[in-house]
């Protein structure tokens, strides 16, 4: 099937503001008699359910938590990204465009990626309208910061709580249309199926998490914003409920999957501290604004912190290696996170890790805490040679500013990263690949729509921090909203699809046998178990770094582990009441295929690019070397019944506006 990718012709400035007046619209009276199932009620969710029922369509929304406020979302902390130039530092759309595509290492479409730059603003005015407490100025305008990968400060945010508090904003809007009964809210409710009519997305099959119950739901159009699926890892800063369901059921009813193997690891999270760890802590991007990473310079210094013997504190200036400064002195401590984990890594695997398990680097305030402290005893004309009176003032200014990450960091580690620096080190925390979606969005099936982190298209290869929140309110607000009303134009005469059409019957049979298969198993491990071994397998051979052996390797194992699961998997409880260890066991057996995909697209891409390193790829300075000529393109994957026969389609990327260059931070 040829890869049609919609993006219409033009200057791409140009490309968005000609598409939107040139797409079919509904008739706001028609839109009252138009369903659209929403599965997904994170910011992309939740903003697009709330802007699709202020526009008049009837809209149903799903989500498994109790609250559509307790979406993963919640947890985003740093901020979000948009081209206001409200610091006068010369930033423009332009400048947003250039930044997420280089990047993304020039592995995302040009096309989307200009309009989320052109829509960022937007974002911002829409999210003070709604009242989001964006932090501010003394002056009383919204401040940013900077984050990974760019030379401006374009990043707004709510002090650690960004996501939280631009949910709660999408909430309040989506509040306001369940009110209105524009939109009908299913919280405690999981997508198990999508139900095709004709070849096109008319609905799903959701279970009711409390009662247990297989409903059939109808709509003329089914919109996925399912979030990530990092969970494939075990091991992840994503929320433990986080899964890969909602995309995988629809990529087996004929969505493509594309650049599965695109997995970002955030550099600075909380160290893995032993077996008995179900969740990793992510301290924020925001925090390399004004934290210095750091290792001994000597391997001896190295040894004797592992061992107790030495503080951090200990070692001069002269003898710590603040090693990305030293390697990317232009961007320093803000590279992005794929360069800025695989530095870390680096360094640990050389034998300089500072923790017990040699896997942990610094991330240090003290030159942060002496130069703010510094600023406000001048400010304030008091004395700048009393050292404790500096340390005070300084450690206020980053208290104000990072003050819930610290109080986190210190619940956890029990250290106060106040006075010894924190320690940090890569872990897994966002997926690029997802749903392949063309530029209105929808996927290979008709009908069926995935936004935000759920579907591929904006960050290429690597994501920069704070473009995530972007996307997906860009995506729910701004983009979608027109974008599907071009596809319902001509379905505005279809009417209510029936529940009782033969393929709703035979989707819930399905779903039915699948929960039935679970609960008559009686096998003798856990769920947990299983999910365990694939992280395992994924972050030991599919993870920071790879190579062809190891990923023959996991692809075998994980076929060999996908089969020992259906045989020997235990899940206790019944199948019509509140059973969590059924759920888990749905999205295991999910991740067991999704991750077998994931090891084949990253062993069929030979070359490196952003969070993809392929070891045999790679410069003598141990950077990414891309293959241009044999790899610009998005590997977009056809589900064939197994992930062994899935099969590739290719979409180009075409760079009219951007040069292809190699990515250089230094
Ligand atoms: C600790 C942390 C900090 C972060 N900080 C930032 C930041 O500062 N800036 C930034 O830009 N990004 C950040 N991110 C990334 C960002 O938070 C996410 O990428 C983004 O919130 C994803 O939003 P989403 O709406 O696509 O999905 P989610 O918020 O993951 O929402 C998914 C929704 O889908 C529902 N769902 C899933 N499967 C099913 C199913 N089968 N049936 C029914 N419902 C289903 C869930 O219930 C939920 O409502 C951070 C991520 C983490 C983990």
């Amino acid at each position: 099937m040829a890869l049609d990718s919609k993006v219409p012709s033009g200057p791409i400035s140009d490309k968005w503001t000609n598409y939107k007046d040139h797409i079919n619209l509904v008739n706001p009276a028609n839109k009252r008699n138009i369903d659209i199932i929403v599965v997904g009620t994170g910011l992309a969710g939740g903003s697009a359910a709330a802007t699709l029922a202020e526009l008049g369509y009837n809209v149903k929304t799903f989500c498994f938590q109790d609250s559509p406020r307790r979406a993963h979302s919640i947890a985003a902390q740093g901020g979000i990204n948009a081209a206001k130039n409200y610091q006068g530092d010369g930033d423009s759309t332009f400048r947003l465009f250039y930044d997420t595509i280089k990047g993304g290492d020039y592995r995302s479409r040009e096309a989307n990626v200009h309009r989320l730059a052109e829509v960022s603003t937007n974002i911002i005015d829409q999210c003070v309208m709604q009242g989001v407490p964006l932090a501010r100025e003394y002056g009383g305008l919204l401040d940013n910061r900077s984050f990974g990968g760019t030379l401006v400060a374009r990043t707004f945010y709510a002090k650690g709580q960004t996501g939280q508090q631009l949910l709660l904003g999408a909430y309040s809007a989506m509040n306001r249309q369940i009110g209105r009964g524009k939109i009908k809210s299913h919280t405690r409710h999981e997508m198990l199926d999508l139900v095709l009519v004709d070849g096109k997305a008319r609905g799903i099959i959701a279970r009711n998490l409390v009662t247990g119950e297989i409903e059939r739901h109808s709509a003329h159009a089914v919109v996925i914003a399912s979030g990530g699926y990092g969970n494939v890892f075990f091991l992840s800063t994503y929320a433990m409920g986080s899964n890969a369901t909602a995309a995988w059921k629809i990529h087996k009813k004929g969505a493509f999957f594309a650049n599965p193997c695109y997995t970002q690891i955030h550099p600075t999270c909380i160290p893995v501290s032993g077996d008995h760890q179900s969740k990793l802590t992510l301290m924020s991007e925001s925090l390399r604004n004004d934290g210095r990473i750091w290792v001994p310079a000597k391997l001896e210094d190295a040894k004797a912190i592992r061992e107790g013997k030495k503080k951090p504190a200990d070692l001069s200036e002269a003898d710590r290696d603040y090693y990305l400064e030293r390697r990317y002195p232009s961007f320093g401590n803000l590279v992005p996170r794929d360069v800025a984990s695989r530095a870390a890594k680096e360094r640990c695997d050389a034998g300089f890790g500072v923790n017990k398990t040699g896997e942990a680097v610094y991330l240090d305030f003290a030159a942060a805490i002496q130069r703010y402290g510094k600023e406000q005893a001048y400010i304030k004309g008091l004395d700048s040679n009393d050292a404790k009176l500096i340390i005070k003032l300084g450690a206020a200014v980053i208290a104000n500013k990072y003050g819930n990450l610290f109080q986190m960091y210190e619940k956890i580690v029990d250290e106060d990263p106040y006075t010894t620096p924190m320690m940090i080190y890569p872990a897994v925390h966002y997926t690029m690949g997802g749903t392949w979606v063309d530029y209105n969005l929808q996927t290979t099936i008709p009908g069926c729509f995935s936004i935000g982190e759920s579907n591929f298209s904006d960050h290429g290869a690597n994501r920069l921090g704070a473009s995530a929140l972007m996307q997906g309110l860009a995506d729910g607000y701004f983009v979608l909203p027109y974008t599907i009303g071009d596809y319902l134009a001509p379905d505005i005469k279809t009417g209510t699809i029936s529940t009782d059409l033969p393929e709703f019957v035979e989707a819930e049979k399905k779903v039915k046998a699948q929960i039935d298969q679970f609960m008559n198993n009686k096998g003798t491990h856990s769920v947990d178990y299983f999910h365990k071994k694939l992280g395992k397998i994924m972050w030991d051979k599919v993870g920071m770094a790879r190579n062809a052996k190891g990923l023959t390797e996991a692809i075998e194992e994980i076929a060999v582990l996908r089969e020992e699961f259906y045989k020997d998997v235990k899940v206790p409880g019944t199948a019509d009441s509140f059973n969590q260890e059924l759920e888990k066991a749905g999205r295991v057996a999910d991740f067991l295929e999704l991750g077998e995909l994931f090891a084949k697209d990253a062993l069929h891409r030979n070359e490196s690019c952003g969070g993809h390193f392929r070891e045999e790829y790679q410069s003598e300075e141990g950077e990414a070397q891309r293959d241009d000529e044999n790899f610009a393109y998005v590997a977009a994957w056809e589900y064939k019944g197994k992930p062994s026969d899935a099969v590739l389609h290719k979409e180009p990327l075409v760079f009219e506006n951007i040069k292809l260059v190699t990515r250089s931070y230094k």
